[in-house]
């Protein structure tokens, strides 16, 4: 497999490997040594994929949305992912790791959240499976996520701000860290994008391909092949798009196409388009692609889209760039704000402001008529509504 799986060393190519510190070398061993034969072995299969039924409410629905086909002139499907229990594909991943965590003998689960997203993931399936749960989140973020810290709270986790730096995502993760160094035996870290180091960014995406492996039924079933002639998905980290490209990586028949987010524009300063700034670096555990500067210093991204709002993507995707395996394509925050209310108003499902990037796609490249285009629609846009509201004119 030349894109879809890293090394034994966690390199996708040029891009992975676990850059840690000295103390965090214990924990990261244990779960590089074991989570491959936990999450292959049948009974774990057995239990993530009855969960994920049953608890999540998969298979998600391909839709088929005639509007948008009519209007962009290819077959559009949409991959339901803001149908899951609490409204976005983060849960496939936050349900995964705290199985994996229990079958480690962990008690604990630590999290770092931004938006808060990962945080109620994380938090929901603790509170299922019964593990104690800490989020670690910016100060800042706390104040502007509210209903989200609210959430985690009533499912019973402990929200910890972070006070030092910008108090934001990468502070939160600063303390996370701290954390885990602190209690090696007893405590997960659950990560939730398909970045980190080894085994990291491979586990996750490993817990999102269920989206591919439906989308390939799915397919069979409506249209007799399963195979799309293109896969479409926002990168943040990376975690939808490796759970939606992933079964579609080895065969070049696929286009895959990455939406990134532009923020005010890629030459603008506001912007968090990290194959078109970026270059090689090491953040957050893994060697990537990383907007910084010149001497090394990471550059503070924006996007008007919580999710989006990171300055690196993970190894799989900086490999897929590289290697022009996808076509990585960036969306300017007005160009998303507009397809939200595009497709709210063509086809009644108001999608995340993430999830609009990868909509906003159609606007960006032609499509031959019978092409068959699938859309990672990747959350709902409940948590969106007061950037909605404040951009309705
Ligand atoms: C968090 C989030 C993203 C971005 O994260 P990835 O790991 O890149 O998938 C995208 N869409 C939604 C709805 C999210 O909540």
């Amino acid at each position: 497999m030349k894109y879809r799986n890293p090394d034994a060393h966690g390199y996708y190519g040029n891009f992975g490997g676990a850059f840690i510190p000295e103390m965090l070398y214990p924990n990261v061993k244990e779960l590089q040594d074991h989570y491959l034969d936990i999450i292959e072995s049948e009974d774990f299969k057995k239990e993530f994929k009855d969960l994920l039924k049953n608890y999540v409410g998969r298979a998600t629905p391909l839709y088929f949305s005639k509007n948008l086909s009519d209007k962009y002139q290819a077959q559009i499907f949409l991959k339901r992912e803001d149908l899951n229990h609490t409204g976005a594909h983060k849960i496939n991943n936050a349900i995964g790791q705290v199985l994996l965590a229990k079958k480690l003998g962990k008690q604990r689960i630590i999290a770092e959240t931004g938006a808060g997203q990962h945080g109620v993931a994380t938090a929901t399936a603790c509170a299922l499976m019964g593990l104690e749960c800490v989020v670690y989140m910016g100060e800042v973020d706390i104040a502007r996520q509210a209903p989200n810290v609210a959430r985690m709270k009533m499912l019973g986790a402990t929200v910890i701000p972070a006070t030092s730096g910008s108090k934001t995502l990468k502070d939160a993760v600063n303390e996370a860290l701290r954390d885990w160094i602190n209690h090696p035996t007893t405590t997960h870290y659950i990560i939730g994008s398909a970045v980190g180091p080894h085994p990291y960014p491979d586990m996750v995406a490993r817990f999102q391909s269920i989206i591919s492996e439906e989308i390939q039924s799915q397919l069979k079933e409506k249209i007799g092949r399963d195979n799309p002639d293109y896969i479409v998905a926002c990168v943040g980290g990376g975690s939808n798009a490796a759970g939606a490209f992933y079964h579609f990586v080895e065969n070049e028949s696929v286009k895959i196409i990455a939406a990134e987010a532009g923020g005010h524009g890629i030459s603008s300063g506001l912007s968090a388009a990290t194959t078109a700034l970026g270059s090689l670096g090491v953040l957050h555990g893994s060697k990537s692609l990383v907007m910084q500067t010149t001497d090394g210093q990471v550059i503070e991204p924006h996007s008007i889209s919580a999710g989006l709002d990171y300055p690196g993507i993970g190894p799989m995707h900086a490999n897929l760039f590289s290697q022009h395996r996808a076509e990585f394509i960036a969306i300017n925050d007005d160009e998303a704000l507009e397809m939200a209310y595009e497709l709210t108003r063509l086809d009644g499902i108001i999608p995340a402001l993430e999830s609009a990037h990868a909509l906003a796609v159609l606007k960006k490249k032609t499509f031959q008529k019978e092409d068959i285009v699938v859309i990672c629609l990747s959350g709902r846009g409940d948590k969106d509504m007061e950037t909605y509201l404040k951009a309705m004119k």
